[in-house]
């Protein structure tokens, strides 16, 4: 049966890469009816923290990525965190003792140093040369009985290869000659992390390993010890790497990185699913717009690419926008008003006030974050404050054109204010005959008039802004502070 993983080790925040690899797992378990399990490799226990993993726990239920086996819902092949696993290592440990494929060595740090040294004067690969390979049962009780302090090395063959058929990179084949006996327990017990993992992949059932390309020398190390341990290797995928537009590995210095980042600056789940997804996979058409149901629908390893993908943040702002405004009305309202009420921009987060305002102004954003400034932007139309105020008055009269004298005069006798208490309907009648009286129409009536009520060039629909503002004055929706 198909089972794959996402092994997060949590000493930091789930990124942009980490949320991929959980993404092309779950979609692949999904798609094929398998398991996607969470395990948590916390091994490193000083950078391991508790907080870290609860981050990366609700990062991932945020994307909707929830998991069949793993912390927080059980399953038959726990514990899921490494930290908890140490009796399953030990005994596997002991069983590569017993059949020779690990050895003890006894080597201090400095005899280790020496031979690095040795190595690199040589110009040789740095591989173990000790004579802890090749010692007698009687040298080695005789440091037991010492109690001298050693680890458990794994005896690598010294020629020879091995070849794997990597889902997404084809064949990858490795020489074992420099590749040297590495460590599997290190002295004080601590099991080594490719160690862990290959006990934990091979105990877990994992049938598919799902995970990033700097993996890959992971890889022949841990292929080495299922040999050894005589059991079934998992298939391989290596994904490639996310890249910065500069090509460079994406970093902190490109901007925000982290699924969490993204979140608290308004980002939708489904758009950051969405835009993961086409990092490096696409269904082989033009279409890019996928919800996490299409995705599973669509998703096959064999299309996933072994080249980097560059991640455009540019492009998932506006996948982000696609995803808004493909969101129901009643949700879109609701998301937004509830925003525009804990910002303190209205105080009730429903009623008609908000739903026109996102009908407004839904096409012109791409976050829910934009929608503040673009209600901010309606709500400051200097429609009151210029028309009304004292001093704009002369102002008006002598040095604006003929448009703003109308409109004046409009404002004063009560005209313009009575027509948007009539509605879309009020405002259209006043607007046309407005113009009429000036003989003015399209472009030469509309552009003066939306300078002077709006204060900009440009913006959503005039009438409708309008009219909401209107409303605005009328429904205790708290205007903020301009500028
Ligand atoms: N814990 C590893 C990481 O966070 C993943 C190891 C694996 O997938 O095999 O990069």
């Amino acid at each position: 049966s198909i089972r794959v993983r996402f092994a997060p080790s949590p000493t930091g925040n789930l990124h942009v890469g980490g949320a991929r690899t959980a993404l092309f797992n779950y979609l692949f378990a999904r798609s094929k009816g398998g398991k996607f399990v969470l395990r948590i490799e916390d091994t490193d226990l000083e950078r391991s923290t508790k907080e870290s993993e609860d981050a990366l726990l609700r990062d991932l239920s945020w994307l909707g990525l929830d998991w069949d086996e793993g912390p927080g819902v059980g399953g038959n092949y726990g514990p899921y965190r490494q930290s908890e696993r140490n009796a399953l290592y030990n005994q596997y440990a002991d069983k590569l003792l017993q059949t020779g494929h690990v050895y003890r060595c006894f080597c201090s740090n400095e005899e280790l140093e020496k031979m690095k040294e040795t190595a690199k004067m040589k110009q040789l690969p740095p591989v173990y040369t000790g004579k802890w390979a090749s010692a007698t049962e009687m040298e080695m009780q005789e440091e037991l009985a010492k109690g001298t302090p050693y680890t458990y090395r794994f005896r690598v063959p010294k020629t020879g290869n091995l070849k794997i058929d990597d889902l997404i990179r084809g064949e990858i084949s490795w020489n074992f000659d420099t590749l040297g006996d590495f460590v599997i327990m290190r002295s004080n017990g601590q099991p080594v992390y490719n160690f862990c993992v290959t006990v934990d992949d091979a105990t877990m059932a994992i049938s598919h390993v799902i995970r990033a390309e700097e993996h890959l020398p992971n890889t022949l190390r841990q292929a080495l010890i299922y040999k050894a341990l005589g059991l079934p290797m998992p298939r391989f995928a290596h994904v490639s790497l996310i890249l910065a537009p500069d090509r460079s590995k994406l970093s902190k210095r490109h901007g925000a990185t982290s699924v969490g980042q993204f979140k608290e600056m308004g980002f939708l789940p489904q758009a950051m699913v969405n835009y993961l997804a086409l990092l490096g996979w696409g269904d082989g058409t033009e279409n890019e717009f996928f919800t996490l149901d299409q995705l599973v629908d669509k998703f096959t390893i064999e299309r996933v690419n072994k080249s980097g993908a560059i991640f455009d943040s540019a492009k998932l702002r506006w996948m982000n926008g696609q995803h808004l405004r493909s969101l129901p009305s009643e949700k879109l309202t609701k998301l937004i008003g509830e925003r525009w009420k804990s910002t303190g921009i209205v105080t009730e987060s429903s009623g008609s006030f908000v739903e026109e305002a996102v009908q407004l102004l839904k096409d012109g954003i791409d976050l829910i974050t934009d929608a503040d400034k673009a209600i901010s932007s309606l709500l400051s139309y200097p429609l009151y404050s210029t028309l009304a105020s004292p001093e704009s008055k002369p102002v008006l009269e002598d040095k604006l054109s003929e448009v703003a004298a109308s409109l004046l005069i409009a404002y004063d006798s009560g005209e313009f204010n009575s027509a948007l208490e009539e509605g879309n309907a009020g405002w259209q009648k006043w607007v046309k005959s407005f113009g009429k009286s000036l003989k003015r129409k399209g472009k030469s009536l509309f552009m003066p008039l939306r300078v002077l009520l709006t204060g900009k060039l440009h913006g959503p629909d005039m009438g409708a802004g309008l009219l909401l503002v209107f409303k605005a004055g009328k429904c205790g929706v708290v205007a903020p502070q301009s500028g």
